[in-house]
């Protein structure tokens, strides 16, 4: 992954670029790459699968800004051993049809002989569906990033009959009814003229095969339930919402489709008293009036543990202190950095004082000798030039 170059440098495309731009170079790229051009030439192969992968994300609203806030580790969730995109299975079936029709045209109907460009194959296998779950961390395990297993239930290739949905040493055939095809096309008169429906085929179910003795494990479904504890590397800095997709981790499709892909939505728990905004992280930070009066050194918890606040002299409440870096880092971000803290001073007035210190205060006030109007003209001026 570490030497996987950036998408939009492949494209060769600023950061803004914008979906128009994109396409555009997606284009253009692609037909200079395409395996047809250059036969048997290596390298152009792995561009083409380069410039395609970029595409596939950067041409997708959600992955792209997916891949904007965490890079390569928002887009397979930096799943253990697993996920990524799996080259050209990846496809998604986003914005490619047309982009493909163009380029299959200027090969002038020459069969490409590149079956990259079936979505998961033909009418015999369909693609897994994906799989959604749930997941809550604690503020502190946002902060660092974190590791968890997550326990899925999902449908896998039947291991009895490999997910052909055959019986062990039993075949399949072509399906009689449509010919192998999957589908069923029925001509119609109507009073538009002859009309073309393709339907599914009712015999094999759009498989083409139909199957003598089904497995018995799975019934003929070639599928089976699974119970799969799988771990994913969770970046630090993710926010509730934040959606970290795996590929191909979900169910397993049906006559070798690909499998779908799951989807973990984070929760991130709030904390008992850090705000949060981006990477900027907020705190509201009590000092007594003498302290503030006086000015002191006070201990700020930030996200990293304590660092020191010098308090000057005469600080008004609401007062906000920058401590420059102590925010949140965000994985796999390029080039944002870290964020800041920011300290909001709250004047503490005491409650309950003793007759001892209520005496202190009224000497303290008779010394000061101003009136409140005096005090709200102060006052006001002195929150005007701070
Ligand atoms: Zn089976
Ligand atoms: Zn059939």
């Amino acid at each position: 992954m570490a030497d996987k170059r950036d998408y939009y440098e492949v494209l060769g495309v600023a950061k803004e670029a914008t979906p128009d731009e994109i396409k555009k170079a997606y284009r253009k790229l692609a037909l200079q790459y395409h395996p047809d051009r250059n036969p048997g030439d290596k390298s152009a192969e792995e561009k083409f699968k380069e410039i395609n992968e970029a595409y596939e994300v950067l041409s997708n609203e959600d992955e792209r800004a997916r891949y904007d806030q965490f890079g390569f580790a928002g887009m397979n969730g930096a799943a253990g051993g697993a996920g990524g995109f799996s080259g050209f299975s990846g496809f998604s079936g986003g914005d490619f049809s047309d982009i493909f029709s163009d380029i299959l045209n200027t090969f002038s109907g020459r069969d490409s002989g590149f079956s990259g460009f079936s979505s998961g194959g033909g009418s015999s296998s369909r693609r897994g569906s994906d799989l959604r779950v749930n997941l809550t961390i604690t503020f502190e395990e946002m902060v660092s990033g974190v590791e968890k297993k997550i326990k899925l239930n999902r449908m896998e290739k039947c291991s009895t009959c490999s997910g052909s949905g055959a019986k062990p040493g039993t075949s399949k055939h072509t399906c009689p009814k449509c010919g192998g095809s999957g589908n069923m096309k029925t001509t119609s008169r109507t009073i538009l003229g002859m009309m073309q429906t393709v339907t599914t085929c009712d015999k094999c179910g759009g498989t083409g095969e139909v199957i003598d003795t089904p497995c018995p494990d799975c019934s003929g479904s070639g599928l089976e339930k699974k119970t799969r504890t799988i771990t994913v590397n969770i970046p630090a800095g993710v926010e509730t919402g934040n959606i970290l997709p795996l590929r191909g981790e979900g169910n397993a499709g049906a006559g070798g489709g690909r499998s779908g892909d799951v989807f973990i939505v984070i929760t991130v728990k709030e904390h008992e008293y850090f705000g949060r905004d981006g990477s900027d992280i907020y705190l509201e930070l009590p000092v007594s009036m003498v302290d503030a009066a006086l000015g002191c050194e006070v201990r700020v918890p930030t996200v990293e543990g304590f660092v020191k606040l010098k308090i000057p002299e005469g600080t008004l409440s609401g007062t906000v202190f920058k401590l420059s870096g102590k925010g949140l880092k965000q994985n796999g971000v390029l080039n944002r950095g870290k964020g800041d803290e920011f300290v909001t001073v709250m004047i503490d007035i005491p409650k309950k004082l003793t007759g001892k210190q209520k005496n202190a205060l009224k000497e303290f006030a008779s010394l000061t000798n101003e009136g409140n109007y005096e005090n709200l003209a102060r006052y006001n001026k002195r929150v005007k030039a701070d």
